[in-house]
């Protein structure tokens, strides 16, 4: 079996229409009043912005996109003979998932818009039925379980990873045969490093982004052409 690493970042998603929100060129960092709506000292400290926040997340894209060609072509290559694929991205919109890879195979670095979480008790429910108490007229819903005040289940600005997440990421960053980085620009952590420590480790290195990344020098293959045709193309060719 070869195993194959697939990192995937904003540029995967935004032919499923969902923005680059997080990235250094993204809107909540060229917007400073969105950019409270995701930090985690502005959510825990004010009621005002957690209400902006569930209004955001209420007329968002990230729930109602579907996936796109480039997220059905890896899905279909985790299901080649003689490829163990595993999918680490920086995107909380689940499309991997709902692409159909198989959930244990996505770790998610920056957590699931698709879930709620208590930041008291650490219980999680559905986003879905979050929004719906929302649109019934809750403006900022609390854990049922304990009353405690209620987040998306994604990695705020100011929250630190989730440990574990990123000890299997880079697990697997050191033990891949292939590292294919989509749509991101390697800029930011812990993406860029990833990228770094499977190069260390021997792995081919493969870059698919519409800008040059600080990676291109030590890749093996550096590819610059819409990933909707690009990956799609990528993939079936390993395969
Ligand atoms: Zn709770």
């Amino acid at each position: 079996m070869t195993l194959v690493a697939i990192l995937s970042g904003a540029g995967i998603s935004t032919d499923s229409g969902i923005p680059d929100y997080r990235g250094p060129q993204g809107v909540w960092r060229k917007d400073p009043e969105a950019e409270k709506l995701v930090t985690y000292e502005y959510y825990m400290s004010d009621p005002e912005i957690r209400r902006r926040s569930w209004q955001m997340r209420r007329t968002g894209p990230a729930l109602s996109a579907k996936p796109n060609a480039a997220h059905v072509a890896v899905a279909e290559f985790e299901r080649t003979p003689g490829v163990s694929l595993r999918v680490l991205t920086q995107n909380v919109d689940g499309l991997h998932q709902l692409a159909g890879m198989p959930p244990r195979k996505v770790l998610e670095l920056h957590g699931s818009a698709r879930s709620v979480v208590c930041v008291r008790c650490h219980a999680r429910s559905s986003m879905a039925d979050a929004l719906a108490r929302v649109e019934a007229g809750e403006d900022d819903p609390a854990c049922e379980k304990c009353g405690g005040v209620l987040k998306s289940a994604t990695v705020m600005f100011g929250e630190n990873l989730d440990p574990v997440v990123l000890g299997e990421a880079l697990g697997i960053s050191k033990a891949c045969e292939v590292f294919i980085a989509v749509g991101t620009s390697l800029q930011v952590q812990p993406a860029a490093s990833l990228a770094g420590v499977a190069a260390e480790h021997g792995a081919r290195l493969i870059v698919v982004n519409a800008e040059p990344t600080p990676y291109d020098e030590l890749a093996e293959e550096v590819v610059r052409e819409p990933i909707g045709t690009a990956l799609p193309a990528l993939l079936k060719r390993l395969g």
